[in-house]
């Protein structure tokens, strides 16, 4: 897997990078501007991209790069900018981390990000986080072994969002899934939803909210 950080502190590239080698990316490659991947993108499997870069703002480059590509990126942020946060989500990104960037936490979601992504729809039958299990074949989910009576549009978004356990899903992507369409009401009933799952699993920290934009499955 070809990685590429792209982050115009040479000190924190140069981290992220030793960091990703360590954790076994062998071919991690790091630039400074974003134009530069721009016109190198098709080099890469995977993106890391900070938003505060040099020459453009890695917002517009992502909104550039999502016209030709669909490579998986995880966006760099500063702490507290839900704002650029939701923005990039919206752009395509398809996950961030906040800095400063722990690396463990980086190595794990990229690799969520690409397996995501070379999975398609091969998608898993079987979530586990913690104590809880979703069974997504069987319609079933056990907290610390013990089967957890679910509303269907309960276990609807328990299902999309362990699916895509370790990212973050937009409340418009659940809504569409779910309802097949979008609007104020169905909003209002999603957090009636996302509320007495949260409630019935009892695990607080297992569905994080991101705000402004929408949830994600922790593991
Ligand atoms: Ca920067």
């Amino acid at each position: 897997m070809r990685v590429v950080v792209v982050e115009d502190d040479a000190g924190l590239a140069g981290a992220l990078v030793d960091g990703l080698r360590i954790r076994g990316f062998d071919s991690v490659d790091h630039l400074s501007h974003g134009l530069d991947l721009l016109t190198s993108h098709e080099n890469y499997d995977v993106i890391i991209l900070d938003l505060g870069l040099p020459d453009v703002s890695g917002y517009l480059v992502l909104r550039q790069l999502r016209k030709v590509s669909s490579v998986p990126v995880v966006v760099l942020t500063a702490e507290n900018d839900e704002l650029a946060v939701v923005s990039c989500l919206r752009a395509g990104a398809d996950d961030y981390v906040v800095k400063p960037a722990r690396v463990n936490e980086l190595a794990a979601r990229l690799e969520v990000v690409t397996r995501r992504r070379h999975a398609d729809d091969r998608r898993p039958e079987v979530v586990v986080a913690g104590d809880v299990r979703v069974d997504l074949r069987a319609r079933s989910v056990e907290v610390a072994g013990l089967p957890i009576a679910l509303t269907q549009k309960e276990f609807a978004v328990a299902r999309v969002l362990a699916e895509r356990a370790g990212a973050a899903v937009g409340r418009e992507e659940l809504m569409e899934e779910i309802w097949g369409k979008k609007n104020p009401s169905i909003s209002r009933s999603l957090d009636v939803h996302v509320g007495g799952l949260r409630a019935k699993l009892n695990r607080p920290g297992l569905i994080t909210t991101i705000h402004g934009f929408g949830y994600r499955w922790d593991r």
